[in-house]
This record gives structure tokens, sequence and C-alpha cells, in this order.
């Protein structure tokens, strides 16, 4: 499937430096920053500098170079944000929507960092 990447989407503004962010991490490829509406007291999203709308898009058409750096980001944030599970930490959620069902509001790949308190089950029961 081609994607179709909207540059008008917010984290493409927030890549350009024209909506300010709460970095908490930049790499070569990676932007990690805090989210607007936390829903947990770590509440984290990390973007690829690229422009790719959701995670299968970027998992098949990104770079090795991009992939490790986004991996390696998420696992840093980790660390930075004293969460890792058997390290002290208490653990954490990664989430990443994609599409309607998933219910993804801004169409630039984010995987969403939670953390801080207890999350509860994965999914509401239907
Ligand atoms: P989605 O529903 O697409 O997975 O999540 C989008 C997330 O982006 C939401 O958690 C929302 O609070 C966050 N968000 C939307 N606009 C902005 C913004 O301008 N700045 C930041 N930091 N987060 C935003």
């Amino acid at each position: 499937m081609a994607y179709s990447y909207d540059p008008e989407n917010i984290f493409a503004k927030i890549l350009r430096g024209e909506i300010p962010n709460n970095t908490v991490l930049e790499t070569e490829h990676t932007l990690a920053f805090r989210d607007i509406a936390p829903q947990a007291p770590e509440h984290v999203l990390v973007i690829p500098k690229g422009a790719y709308v959701c995670y299968d898009h970027f998992a098949l058409e990104a770079s090795e170079a991009e992939i490790v750096d986004y991996t390696r980001t998420i696992g840093q944030i980790c660390k930075m944000l004293d969460i890792q599970p058997g390290e002290g930490g208490a653990g954490y959620r990664l989430i990443s929507n994609a599409g309607q069902d998933g219910v993804q509001e801004v169409p630039h790949l984010h995987v969403h960092i939670l953390g801080g308190r207890g999350l509860g089950r994965m999914l509401a029961r239907a």
C-alpha cells in the first residue's frame, strides 16, 4: 500500500519548528516530547523525523538507521523516566494507534510511552 503523508499534520509542524514542544530527547532521526494532554504522570510521544504515517509504514519503508535510532530512543526514554521494570521502575505501556479502527488522531507515526501509575487492562472489554 502506498501511504500518502499530509505535511500539514500537527507533528510535521512541530518537526518544522512551527509549533513549540516540550522536548524530552532529540536524535538524528527521532524526536520525543511530552504529550500536550497527558493521560498518565509520564506521557511521552516518540516520532520519527521522516514522513511516515503509522507504524507499519515506518517498519516497512524506513531505513535501518532510522529504525535503530527510533527503537533505541524509546529504550533511552524508558531509562530516563525511570520506568523500566526490573531496574527499579514500575513499568510502562507503549501504544501506537493507526487508522480509523486504531483511532489515530495525528497522521504521523507516534508511539505513546505511558507510565508513572497503574495503567489498568490493555483494552476495555467491548
Ligand atoms: P493519537 O490519538 O493520534 O494516537 O494521539 C495523538 C496525541 O497527540 C494525543 O495524545 C494528543 O494529546 C497529542 N497532541 C495533539 N496535538 C498536540 C500538540 O500540539 N502537541 C503535543 N505535545 N501533543 C499533541
